[in-house]
């Protein structure tokens, strides 16, 4: 259902907004994200909105001023709160309401009355902040990249990925607390750290700080605790999607994962992009999910046709890395990496059928990192630990200078698109995260 084509994935519809039809814009009419906003400098409260161009739709002031009735009414006063919890919880039929009430209003053959009532409820993009665009309960980190898994495997000298890798999408329970959206400032941690060849820990700031590019998963619907979601309507219960960096203290993290998961080295900052990028805005892309013949199946809940043929996503994705010499050179950033998301090994579906499996309820807003997002080549890995060769081959950046790992004052830049013959193009705009020095 959430995969069927529809036109509002027309390639050849065009808004009356103008900026939406510009030439590889990430807000052509085609996509409409969801975040929350408000005015900057103007407004107290933030609510729901949806991109078009280089503006914003404020989703419920529009609602009211079109006087929009039925299921996509509901669904745009739901979007008038400052987190979108409520309007996750209504489910695919109500999202594609909303989705299509807004397509028709924005493309450019709708009527004059209908074009007023979006017209008023416009907002420069240059005008506005973001914040989470919902009340995240629970935040899960997956690793389900094989490309990831075995980069690091050979790093850390193991013979191969964990056996489990392929029967199970590995998870671990992370923080939320410490997840914001683009803009996030944060200082290095600080935390124990085993060197080379001693027999203590020191206490010191990360000197192995990284990032990883993710998505991040929306949970729309949930399930009742010890109700499974099966594989082929695990779509149904994904809201959308955004771009993710899971920030990791490798140095940190080598030493507490002895032998539980990750701690300290990643509950002290992830940032994520304001947009969501509905599950039914990414339909044109999907694609057969890549699992070796040779790996076998997966147990019969993580296994299906129609996972095995639309499992995957071509969601392209970039790493870019902004020093404080860039910014004082006026230089661009320099792109560390780009990839596709069409490589993981376990699709969305899978991670969310195992997620509920045991009996775990999922609820509205709560949010899924799929894994650092790792390519089969070398330029497609999505954390620096596999840029660098664990520090034996440093990257060179546009300024010149040489980076294992992150440094204070450098902002790292996630962005993400899909590009497909056929179809517009549609982006996420991006993720900006800085690093400050540690307060020790
Ligand atoms: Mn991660």
């Amino acid at each position: 259902m959430q995969h069927t084509l529809n036109q509002t994935h027309d390639p050849a519809a065009r808004s009356w907004v103008d900026s939406a039809n510009a030439e590889a814009g990430d807000f052509p009419i085609q996509n409409l994200p969801f975040s929350v906003f408000r005015r900057r400098d103007a407004d107290k409260t933030f609510r729901g909105a949806v991109a078009i161009g280089d503006q914003v739709v404020d989703i419920a002031a529009w609602a009211s001023r079109a006087g929009l009735e039925g299921m996509a009414g509901e669904a745009a006063r739901a979007c008038a709160q400052p987190v979108l919890n409520a309007f996750f919880s209504m489910g695919p039929s109500a999202w594609r309401a909303l989705r299509h009430a807004l397509f028709a209003a924005l493309h450019e053959r709708a009527s004059s009355r209908d074009r007023a009532a979006i017209d008023a409820s416009l907002i420069p993009q240059a005008e506005v902040e973001y914040t989470l665009p919902a009340q995240i309960g629970d935040y899960t980190d997956f690793y389900t990249s094989i490309h990831h898994a075995t980069n690091i495997s050979k790093l850390l000298g193991l013979n191969g990925v964990s056996p489990n890798f392929k029967s199970i999408p590995i998870a671990y329970h992370g923080r939320v607390s410490s997840i914001a959206t683009s803009g996030q400032r944060f200082h290095r941690p600080m935390g124990q750290i085993m060197l080379p060849g001693e027999e203590a820990p020191i206490f010191s700031p990360s000197r192995k700080l990284d990032y990883e590019l993710e998505l991040g998963i929306y949970v729309g619907q949930g399930n009742a605790a010890g109700e499974p979601i099966h594989l082929d309507q695990a779509d149904s219960h994904v809201f959308g999607l955004c771009l993710l960096n899971d920030w990791s203290a490798r140095d940190i993290q080598a030493w507490e994962m002895q032998p539980l998961g990750p701690f300290l080295a990643k509950n002290f900052a992830t940032t994520i992009s304001p947009w969501i990028v509905t599950m039914e805005a990414l339909a044109p892309f999907r694609l057969p999910l890549s699992r070796p013949d040779a790996d076998g199946k997966p147990l019969p809940y993580l296994d299906s046709d129609h996972n095995s043929t639309t499992g995957a996503i071509d969601i392209q994705l970039e790493v870019y890395m902004e020093t404080a010499h860039h910014r004082a050179a006026n230089l661009p950033a320099t792109q560390l990496s780009h990839t596709s998301f069409r490589h993981q090994y376990w699709s969305i579906a899978q991670m969310v059928a195992h997620h509920a499996i045991g009996g775990c309820n999922l609820r509205p807003g709560d949010l899924l990192g799929s894994g650092t997002i790792s390519g089969p080549e070398r330029s497609e890995a999505g954390a620096l630990m596999e840029l660098a060769s664990n520090a034996s081959e440093p990257v060179t950046l546009g300024t010149g200078e040489q980076r294992s790992y992150v440094e204070d004052g450098d902002a790292i830049i996630l962005r993400g698109y899909c590009e497909k013959a056929g179809f517009a193009r549609i982006g996420f705009g991006e993720s900006r995260g800085e690093v400050l020095p540690a307060k020790c």
